[in-house]
């Protein structure tokens, strides 16, 4: 018989909030160094409509690149599958901010959860808008996933992001010199740290994951937010590019379509039962949540959520 969630939650959570190993904070944004490391918190969206959430849950955190799930769902509305003319669905094997493959693959990035891949896919949105329309698009957006307005951007994230981005002017620039970055570098740029200094906490992150874990509908209404096949290809390129270079280990240790933010955040899927976001900013060695990862781990073995499990 499958564990009480309630009380597993309530047991990771005090697991956690104790132990002293926590990964070290991202400090290449100066803004994200100061998030204290001693966090934790936990949501659980289950598709029978609970919300059962452990720690620091209603703290709002810097999502990073747990935007890109949102922003791939939005670029594949607007342009389809043409969209795979401009970037992969391999795992790159790489850090998030490598520069190595896109000389070999003529500006096309390996993915859309790499820096690259994102950036492309930011490009992508930004055609027929101002940024300033673009980046609104994106937030309402989430905030319409999550069903709560006061989803903000924290802008003082995007600004240090924008300050010190050295590695993203780069790769932003390089694709550009292949045409696969159709607007001023320094324009998409400012769209995606904007989009990355979104910040939710792990209830709302987790609400607006839930149209994932429910084939593609919004869980309040039933409506369609994409195709069921959609939300299965996006939680596919979770699964197998969500956390970077260490998204065979999280696979391997997880077993559920995840998505990892240098903030600290992840968002899991448990297809047809539930969508999970954590928050500790404790990285580890591939830059995903340290404790994040091994609470997810601890989450999925007690549940039997792994998608690899007989149902
Ligand atoms: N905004 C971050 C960057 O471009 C996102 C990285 C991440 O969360 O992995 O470096």
């Amino acid at each position: 018989m499958a564990a009480d969630i309630e009380t597993v939650l309530t047991e990771i959570a005090a697991e956690m909030a104790a132990r002293p190993d926590r990964g070290d904070v991202a400090t290449y944004i100066p803004q994200l160094a100061k998030v204290d490391v001693g966090r934790f918190g936990i949501a659980v969206a289950l598709n029978d409509g609970r919300l059962i959430a452990r720690g620091d849950a209603e703290i709002p955190f810097s999502i990073q690149s747990v935007s890109k799930v949102f922003t791939l769902t939005l670029a594949l509305g607007k342009v389809g599958d043409t969209l795979w003319r401009r970037v992969g669905r391999e795992p790159s094997g790489n850090p998030f901010n490598s520069i190595i493959q896109l000389e070999h693959e003529r500006g096309i990035p390996r993915n859309p959860f790499i820096n690259a891949g994102a950036i492309v896919v930011t490009d992508v949105l930004l055609s027929g808008h101002q940024p300033r329309e673009a980046i609104g698009e994106i937030l309402r957006f989430i905030q319409f996933l999550a069903d709560d307005d006061t989803v903000y951007i924290d802008h003082q994230v995007a600004a240090s992001e924008q300050a010190t981005g050295f590695r993203n002017v780069a790769l932003a620039n390089y694709m550009r010199s292949f045409g696969n970055i159709t607007h001023a570098p320094e324009m998409a740029l400012g769209v995606y740290y904007h989009h990355c200094a979104i910040a939710m906490s792990c209830r709302q992150l987790a609400l607006a994951g839930r149209f994932l874990a429910h084939d593609g509908r919004h869980a309040e209404t039933g409506h369609s937010v994409v195709s069921s096949e959609r939300a299965r290809r996006i939680s596919a390129l979770m699964l197998t590019c969500g956390h970077y270079d260490g998204s065979g280990d999280f696979a391997f240790r997880v077993g559920v379509p995840g998505k990892s933010g240098v903030g600290g955040g992840i968002l899991c899927v448990v297809p047809g039962v539930a969508s999970i976001a954590v928050w500790s900013p404790g990285l580890n060695e591939n830059g995903n949540s340290k404790l994040g990862s091994i609470a997810l781990e601890k989450l999925a073995k007690a549940m039997n959520w792994s998608i690899f499990a007989p149902k």
